[in-house]
């Protein structure tokens, strides 16, 4: 199966003429109320190309935290370890959007930064030796490293989405199986500019030389940048036309972590990230943009 621990939020959208400046008070369209975070979106995605899915969070004791979990019932996701915080609201973002597609986003993490390493503990029962457990960067950071240094000898793969793009010292994370920052994300971890194929490859070893076995550098239309002991090189996208790209990360990476638990090779198993990544950009939304498995006939 595959572990999930990360954020979930409640996005709150309004389509606007114009992004307000300070001070300013703009009429707006009207208001959409989405279920998002990294951490819900990759486990929507998981569970929707057919993986048993379990996903471990926390929510606010509020109608969202409630909405929240209703919904990953629907999904069909675990949800023995989605938290009730009594202390704090459940993660929400708010979010502005041009006409042009530019928004303007403000996020309360609330519920989600106080996801630590004993709610881990609570759930140490559910991880097996066959797992995936996949990460991202909108939980506390130790509790990140406490789920690495616990379960790395365990044989779980360990997945990190390193996203947001954040100033992390990689060197505390070096036991992870696979690492998959898009292009700004790994500028920010190593410094180097990913713009030309030899600073790709610059920035893929400075990863590797840490221990991580396996690096995969998403390049949106550019497809991924693969640097592990079986293969090296880049695995294009599919050539479609995108209308939003938002989720395209978290849905490539709940992919590659589907593909992986059903043994495919690193390379194949980018192709299928891809090409379920390349489905979701071709709709609007973020969860409602993840593609369901019969749509990979894969
Ligand atoms: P993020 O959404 O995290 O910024 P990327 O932009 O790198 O990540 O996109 C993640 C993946 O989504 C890419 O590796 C690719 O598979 C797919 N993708 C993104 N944009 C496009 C596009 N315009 N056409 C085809 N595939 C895309």
């Amino acid at each position: 199966k595959i572990i999930v621990i990360g954020s979930s939020n409640t996005d709150m959208v309004v389509r606007v003429p114009k992004l307000p400046l300070p001070g300013e008070t703009v009429l707006g369209g009207d208001f959409l109320m989405n279920l998002g975070g990294k951490g819900a979106n990759q486990a929507v995605t998981t569970a929707r190309l057919a993986c048993p899915t379990v996903f471990i969070s926390k929510v606010g004791e509020d109608v969202f935290g409630r909405m929240a979990l209703e919904q990953f019932d629907k999904e069909g996701i675990q949800t023995d370890f989605v938290f009730t915080d009594s202390q704090h609201p459940s993660g929400v973002a708010l979010i502005n959007v041009d006409r042009r597609g530019e928004n303007c986003i403000s996020v309360a993490s609330g519920a989600n930064a106080s996801l630590l390493p004993a709610d881990i503990d609570k759930a140490a029962a559910v991880f097996g030796s066959d797992d995936i457990i996949l990460m991202q960067l909108e939980i506390p950071l130790q509790t990140i490293e406490y789920v690495v240094n616990k379960f790395h000898k365990t044989g779980a793969t360990i997945m990190l989405n390193p996203a947001p793009a954040t100033q992390i010292n990689i060197e505390t994370l070096r036991n992870i199986t696979i690492i998959t920052p898009n292009e700004t994300e790994v500028e920010t971890i190593t410094g180097v500019c990913v713009q030309t194929e030899e600073g790709l490859r610059e920035a893929a070893s400075t990863l590797k030389e840490t221990g991580i076995k396996n690096v995969v550098i998403t390049r949106g239309a550019k497809g991924a940048y693969v640097l592990s002991d079986e293969f090296e090189g880049i695995v294009p996208a599919q050539k479609v036309k995108a209308v939003d790209t938002t989720a395209a990360g978290d849905c490539f990476n709940g992919a590659l972590a589907v593909a992986l638990l059903e043994q495919k090779t690193l390379k194949s198993a980018v192709e299928f990230a891809n090409k379920a990544a390349a489905l979701a950009v071709q709709k609007m939304g973020a969860q409602s943009s993840i593609p369901y498995r019969r749509e990979l006939d894969i």
